[in-house]
């Protein structure tokens, strides 16, 4: 695609590397063809190959942006199917990312929507302000069908039983199980240690096992992508700043083999770090840190797992968009889970959305719901025992509607390996 940026412009980093993109870019519109907004709502302005038009345009004239274009950009999931399909290797991520950016600093939402996103902005990445909302969130529940459909929707979000914090999450060191063969960082998070605490507690029983130390680094905690692509970059930039540094300090200090995130969501962020500090100068901090992140998987493939006990239950493995999109982890959760004896059953079109989508099912209720029902329909059909996903955004908002326990992949691991039966499954 031709551009026509001046050099001034190329000369901000964000606008150089976004240029790249869109040259990169040859309207072929084979994107169009696994964009799941394209598919629901059937217009060219909802598919990728539409919205880096309308991106293009805004950027290339510094033009304010209009509400025609934040509804596009907004509807945007950012599940990354159309780089996956990209023959070109458009980092669509990137201009996306720019785009949700720009409209932040240039667009002033109607006052609802700025209040709303504000909130889940201070809420969502801080554990125990949202373990408290959810609290408060399930006492208003009866009160739910009275309220405005968005609030409606963040009320019906909490979920019936909240866990008690788990202790495995505070800043400490676990020593490996046996002889020591890494040592890791694990990124406990922050929605996810409000949501489900078995997730942390099942990768760290997974890696202790397998001969890892562990460590749960002082000062770190939210990767900043849910701000991230809210476009509130300031705030993501102080969440992810605040892990580059606690980890740095760790690789410095007793050194670290790896960074382990169990989040997929968070961990295509982590990786991409390097590019969230593009021309900053934590950038080589940031490429360091982005480089030593993996997923649980991969470690667990790299480590071999240690089967003790085999079930053959039917697992549905629904592939995060995340996971399989953002990071290109396509095939080692369901190796894994064959490898520990399960029977692995894979959902049609898995390639497609759930909906979640960080706060996409808050911010686009309608959209997402569609989603989910068709994710929904296509996982019941395969009729499994128990359904295995590696992002607590895609377990929570499947699992609020279907009557099969929905579980984190590592969670299965840590069972067949020696752990407890996960205790959704009970
Ligand atoms: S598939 Fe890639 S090159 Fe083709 S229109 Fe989509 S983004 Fe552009
Ligand atoms: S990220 Fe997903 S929703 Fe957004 S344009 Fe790409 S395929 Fe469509």
């Amino acid at each position: 695609m031709q551009t026509n940026f001046t050099k001034a412009q190329l000369n901000e980093p964000k606008i150089a590397r976004s240029n790249a993109v869109l040259r990169n870019c040859v309207h072929c519109g084979f994107c169009t063809a696994t964009c799941p907004t394209y598919q629901i709502l059937g217009d060219e302005l909802d598919s990728p190959r539409g919205r880096i038009y309308l991106i293009k345009d805004m950027l290339e004239n510094q033009r304010k942006p209009d509400a025609k274009v934040v509804k596009h950009v907004d509807r945007c999931l950012s599940c990354l199917a159309c780089m996956t399909t990209c023959p070109s290797g458009v980092n669509y991520m990137h201009l996306v990312d720019h785009a949700r950016e720009y409209i932040e600093d240039n667009y002033k939402r109607p006052i609802f929507d700025r209040i709303m996103r504000a909130t889940l902005a201070q809420i969502l990445p801080y554990d125990k302000r949202f373990r408290f909302a959810m609290k408060s969130a399930r006492l208003v529940k009866p009160l739910a069908p009275l309220m405005p459909s968005k609030i409606r929707n963040m009320v019906d979000f909490a979920p019936k039983k909240i866990p008690v914090p788990s202790l495995n999450d505070k800043p400490q060191v676990f020593p490996a199980e046996g002889k020591c063969i890494k040592r890791v960082a694990l990124m406990t998070g922050c929605a996810q240690k409000a949501l489900d605490t078995d997730i942390n507690d099942a990768t760290i029983r997974l890696l202790r096992r397998h001969g890892c130390e562990v460590v749960v680094a002082q000062g770190a905690g939210c990767c900043g992508a849910l701000t991230h692509h809210m476009g509130k970059s300031k705030q993501s930039h102080i969440s992810a700043a605040k892990n580059i540094n606690a980890w740095m300090s760790e690789l410095n200090g007793d050194g670290l083999d790896a960074i382990v995130i169990n989040t997929s969501g968070c961990g295509t962020t982590v990786k991409d770090y390097g590019n969230m500090f593009l021309g900053d100068p934590l950038e080589n901090d940031a490429k360091t840190v982005g480089s030593l992140a993996k997923d649980i998987t991969e470690i667990m493939i790299d480590l071999g797992l240690k089967v003790s006990s085999t079930s053959a239950i039917r697992v549905a493995y629904h592939a995060a968009c995340s996971l399989q999109h953002g990071q290109q982890i396509k095939t080692h959760p369901k190796t894994l889970l064959q490898n520990a004896g399960f029977t692995v059953l894979e959902p049609k079109d898995s390639h497609l959305c759930c909906g979640s989508a960080g706060t996409y099912n808050l911010m686009q209720p309608e959209i997402s719901k569609k989603l989910k029902t068709r994710k929904v329909e296509t996982l019941e059909i395969l009729k499994p025992d128990v359904i295995s996903a590696g992002n607590i955004g895609c377990m929570v908002q499947i699992g609020s509607a279907i009557g099969v326990p929905v579980v984190h992949t590592v969670e299965l691991l840590d069972w067949a390996t020696g752990g407890p039966k996960p205790s959704k499954m009970a």
